[in-house]
């Protein structure tokens, strides 16, 4: 057990020494002299321990400190106690980092940590394998200098993580990456980064399988719809068979649409965003989606279209009317006869607002986030029954996404809905914005 500090004890110990001297000098009759010697030997004493304390600091290789006596016998003790405590709480923290370490070399990605200024702290054995760092060669290299690719330098600089960072990697068979960066503690950050070729070749084997079996089933559709026909013509009206042939021709007709929707989309999405310097003459596209819409309507609905002129937009024609239309062929198809249908092209002051509302059927709300997927309908049977094929909405999503816009639903059961996109103002046609958009592109 080592003595602990006490004042009482080191005041006691000096006047003891005083009392002593005092007690000698009385003796000899020298006070002053004797309690001076005194003095001057407790300092030398003193001075003598400060001085084994200071060897040991700086020279001595021994772990624990010197013994001590007297007074300095706390302060060796006090010292060599510290230090017991110290090494504990550096092998708490050296098993607590261990753990950690254990569980990120677990982790099935590559697992880099980083400071504020993107240089690498620490990464795990996959983050090596998979980013070609090299540990512990690469610590405090910032990470941009290692990934030497522009496009991930500048999302590195736009600090804006919420979404992944898709990298592929030219040099090694275009594997490509997904990247997230997660901020924590004092300014730094995680960044995982994960293997997802074999995703993105088996998204690529669908959409060209997909794209495939529609092209396939054109020729077969045509061939089927020209016999149907020519069988219609020569049918006696009062055939039995007249019927059938005309459930036949109804649903060809709904298999050929359904076809003609698969291969809009995955022209849709195959397309590599927009070439955003092609403008679009949005008076004339209001124009042609009026008439269409009356052409649907066939004087049963109260067609409303407001727009404002000049208020055209660089973008993808072809997709922007897909998009529309689907909207505007929609709000006819669940809207009972009777109804208003209202299309509307404005400036709002994030850009320009397209929107299409309807006096129909409306949608319950745990349908609305769902409605964009392909397939997804709320009445399939319904949907059958107008020509619905399930994949205007998923069309509409992908060619608003290449515009750099999102579809907006809201809709009241029973009372109606209202499809809506905004352009953003980068895109709309005008002095300020074509400038922007040119120093975009180029
Ligand atoms: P569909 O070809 O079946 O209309 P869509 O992708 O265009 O496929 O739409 C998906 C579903 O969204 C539709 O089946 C329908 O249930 C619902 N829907 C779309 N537009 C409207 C609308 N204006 N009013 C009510 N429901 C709608």
């Amino acid at each position: 057990m080592f003595d602990s500090y006490s004042g009482y004890r080191l005041l006691s110990r000096l006047f003891t020494v005083l009392a002593v001297s005092l007690l000698v000098g009385l003796l000899v009759g020298k006070v002053l002299w004797v309690m001076l010697l005194a003095c001057i030997a407790l300092l030398v004493w003193h001075y003598r321990q400060i001085s084994r304390l200071n060897f040991w600091l700086w020279r001595d290789r021994r772990l624990t400190p010197p013994n001590g006596s007297g007074s300095w016998e706390g302060i060796f003790n006090g010292i060599y106690r510290l230090q017991g405590k110290n090494r504990k709480r550096v092998s708490q923290l050296a098993f607590l980092l261990g753990r950690f370490r254990q569980g990120a070399e677990a982790l099935p990605d590559a697992a880099v940590v980083l400071d504020a200024e993107h240089n690498i702290i620490w990464c795990n054995k996959l983050a090596q394998l998979m980013l070609g760092l090299v540990w512990p060669q690469d610590n405090g290299q910032r990470i941009d200098n290692l990934l030497r690719y522009p496009d991930f330098s500048k999302y590195l600089k736009d600090n804006d993580y919420d979404e992944p960072f898709e990298l592929t990697d030219g040099h090694t068979d275009g594997r490509v990456l997904e990247i997230r960066i997660m901020g924590y503690g004092a300014g730094q950050s995680l960044l995982i980064a994960r293997d997802i070729t074999r995703v993105r070749q088996l998204e690529g084997m669908r959409k060209e399988f997909v794209a495939n079996v529609s092209h396939e089933l054109k020729t077969p559709l045509t061939v089927l719809q020209g016999y149907l026909e020519m069988m219609q013509g020569m049918a006696e009206p009062n055939s039995p068979n007249v019927k059938a042939m005309e459930q036949m021709q109804q649903q060809t007709n709904r298999m050929r649409s359904m076809v003609e929707q698969l291969l809009v989309l995955s022209r849709i999405e195959d397309a590599q965003g927009v070439n955003l310097e092609n403008k679009v003459n949005m008076t004339l596209m209001m124009e042609t989606l009026k008439e269409e819409a009356n052409a649907l309507s066939l004087d049963r609905y109260t067609i409303d279209v407001k727009f404002e002129a000049d208020l055209d937009i660089y973008g993808n024609e072809l997709q922007l009317r897909s998009a529309c239309t689907n909207l505007v062929s929609n709000a006819i198809r669940y809207t009972e006869p009777g109804g208003t249908i209202t299309i509307a092209w404005q400036r709002v002051p994030l850009g320009a607002k397209f929107s299409v509302t309807d006096t129909g059927e409306g949608i319950a709300p745990q349908h609305i986030n769902r409605l964009t997927e392909r397939f997804y309908r709320v009445d399939s049977a319904r949907s059958r029954q107008n020509g619905g094929t399930g994949l205007g909405l998923a069309i509409t999503k992908h060619a608003l996404s290449h515009h750099q816009s999102e579809l907006q639903i809201s809709s009241r059961l029973g009372e109606g809905s209202c499809f809506s996109f905004i352009i953003p103002n980068r895109l709309l046609i005008g002095e300020d914005a074509k400038d922007s958009v040119v120093g975009e592109t180029s």
